[in-house]
């Protein structure tokens, strides 16, 4: 974050003040989670909630449950947070959680438990008007409705806005659980439409097979592209002639996993990076795509569903390479824009049709796509420098006309 930050501060010849302001996270909180777990022993996790900024409005951001999770990666993700929001225009600031454990290895009770107590710890924190969060990594809807309803019952009444991503029932948006893989679906078309690529002649590789690489890949074939790989944490498969992707989505739904899938060949995810392909869509986990993969790419473009799966060090080999990136800021903010669109009918108490809900996210993804690529040709810099200036202008021109408090 910090390296690609620099080279955009640089292009906008941010003063250094807005510089240190803009790179240092405005709270981070650190908690200690205790909790008795169901065999009578207590355990105590720790949880993290990073505010990286507020100019622009309340922060928003995920929570990711997580065994390795560290600070330094929520900070990164924090910030990403706060560029991506101001890359799509919304009235939010950047903000991320995380509880570091291992949800796979948690009773359900427990992950309850955990994700109360969390929320309890930081209800001084978290508010419609403060901060809100949303699904990450190991996170679902089910972990957000136990959020609102914890905070509900410490503030005496029903607040629905203090988080996105909950169940249809109960405040969710329409259209909410598919928007970054919608997202990803109407940007990957769009640069298509730009490099002159058909959809029914394009091969597309997928890595993650969760709520954004599953829904991206089921979108995507959806018009016409043929799914040649796929993947999850228990490796790849490969089919040249074309995943049939209906099947490999019905049995991830019944295993919850891809582990034995039978549809094609068993390859590993370095190998899914590298496969014979013309759009990449890493779409798990970060610093998947390095210096040493990234001679290797074969597709044309890349779209990062993830947030930061390409480390820093592999940017240059990639531009030099002439592959079109459509970089995480902006290739998955469909999912923060949908979270702004639950927000908004939250407060309105007046919900939208999904059809609503798809055509303003596809005004809001177009016009951004557009709006980077008219930056990075401006200052003539990659797609992913482009959406960093963008970004970080728009943050750092309502900081100057905020001022400083003092
Ligand atoms: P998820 O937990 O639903 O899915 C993650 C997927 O990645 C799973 O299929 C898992 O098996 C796989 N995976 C984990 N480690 C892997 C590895 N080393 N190699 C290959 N696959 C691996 O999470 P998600 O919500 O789909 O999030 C995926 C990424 O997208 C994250 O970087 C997240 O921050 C980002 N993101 C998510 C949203 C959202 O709305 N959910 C929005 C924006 C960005």
């Amino acid at each position: 974050m910090k390296d690609r930050f620099q080279i955009a501060a640089h292009y906008l010849e941010l003063e250094p003040g807005i510089y240190n302001y803009l790179i240092t996270p405005t709270k981070q909180v650190i908690v200690s989670i205790p909790i008795q777990m169901d065999d009578g022993r207590i355990e105590v996790y720790e949880g993290y909630r990073v505010i990286h900024n507020q100019s622009m409005g309340p922060s928003k951001g995920g929570v990711r449950f997580s065994p390795d999770v560290t600070l330094d990666e929520v900070k990164a993700l924090a910030a990403w947070m706060t560029w991506k929001c101001a890359i799509v225009n919304i009235p939010f600031g950047g903000a991320k959680g995380a509880v570091k454990c291992d949800p796979s290895k948690l009773s359900l009770t427990q992950i309850e438990k955990i994700t109360r107590r969390y929320t309890a710890n930081l209800l001084e924190i978290f508010g419609p008007d403060r901060d809100i969060p949303a699904p990450d990594v190991n996170t679902n809807e089910q972990i957000m409705a136990w959020i609102m309803d914890t905070y509900s019952m410490h503030s005496r009444q029903i607040e629905t806005a203090v988080v996105t991503g909950k169940p249809l029932f109960l405040g969710g948006s329409r259209g909410r659980k598919e928007a970054t893989g919608r997202g990803v679906q109407i940007v990957t078309l769009y640069a298509m439409e730009k490099l002159g690529i058909k959809p029914k002649e394009t091969r597309v590789a997928v890595q993650g097979f969760g709520n954004v690489g599953s829904i991206s890949a089921k979108l995507l074939h959806e018009r016409g592209c043929r799914i040649v790989a796929i993947s999850d944490v228990s490796g790849g498969f490969y089919n040249a002639k074309g995943i049939d992707l209906p099947a490999a989505l019905e049995y991830a739904r019944q295993h919850h996993s891809l582990a034995d899938f039978n549809g094609a060949d068993k390859i590993s995810n370095e190998e899914l990076l590298e496969v014979d392909c013309d759009v990449l869509v890493p779409a798990a986990r970060e610093d998947q795509i390095t210096r040493f993969v990234a001679p290797k790419i074969k597709a044309m473009i890349i779209v990062e569903g993830a947030n930061g799966p390409t480390v820093a060090n592999a940017d240059k080999i990639l531009d030099e390479r002439g592959i079109f990136i459509i970089p995480d800021i902006l290739a998955n903010a469909g999912g923060v824009t949908v979270s702004y669109f639950e927000w908004v009918q939250n407060r309105m108490g007046y919900y939208w049709t999904e059809d609503t809900v798809n055509s303003r996210l596809e005004r809001i993804m177009l016009e951004s796509f557009q709006e980077v690529i008219a930056t990075a040709e401006k200052y003539n810099v990659s797609n992913r420098i482009g959406a960093y200036i963008l970004g970080v202008d728009r943050v750092s021109k309502v900081l100057r006309a905020r001022g400083i408090y003092s």
